[in-house]
């Protein structure tokens, strides 16, 4: 079974969402240049941050509202603070939801881990990776060497959450198992 996360094959580039509708299956994003691979699969950080913060700004705009409702003086400037107001409340939600959370991508080649913010990117193949593992002090991922060393250590940060971390986990070694016996 796939993580829910995913939709394989690739719709969008998993870097910069560029539809990848009518390209060939590996090729390059002509937005940002991401070479993709249309059987990656996406998992992504937890939205939890970002409902967060949504939740804070749903919680400032009834205070606002229930502010006027008393003070009953709702004119031009108040409307005009209210139309500010939501359209920087849906600009936080897009931005927050949409571009700024850690992925990594699985597929028969190898995994990349591209964190939210900056250009960085990690790329391991299969070869190098024996097992990925849960990692028990911290709750992230562990890539393991073939002679039992860390390769990568995936912070619990990068996916926000225990049960995330374990799908990535769980398809990683899946999809590193699939690999090895050429079910591709
Ligand atoms: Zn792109």
């Amino acid at each position: 079974m796939l993580p829910m996360s995913s939709d394989t094959p690739l719709q969008k580039c998993p870097r910069c969402r560029y539809s990848l509708t009518g390209l060939p299956d590996i090729h390059r994003c002509p937005e940002c240049a991401f070479e993709y691979d249309k059987r990656m699969v996406v998992i992504e950080q937890s939205a939890k941050l970002s409902w967060f913060l949504v939740g804070m700004y749903s919680v400032g705009a009834l205070m606002w509202t229930s502010y006027l409702a008393a003070t009953s003086s709702f004119g031009w400037g108040s409307l005009i603070l209210t139309v500010f107001w939501f359209a920087t409340f849906l600009g936080a939600r897009q931005s927050i939801r949409l571009r700024n959370r850690s992925k990594a991508l699985l597929w028969p080649d190898g995994l990349i881990l591209l964190p939210a913010q900056g250009d960085f990117m990690y790329y391991a193949s299969w070869d190098d990776v024996s097992r990925v593992e849960y990692d028990r002090l911290g709750g992230g991922a562990k890539l393991l060497a073939h002679d039992g060393s860390t390769l990568h250590a995936v912070p619990y940060d990068f996916f926000g959450s225990g049960r995330i971390s374990k799908e990535f986990i769980a398809a990683a070694n899946r999809i590193r198992e699939q690999y090895l016996t050429e079910e591709y």
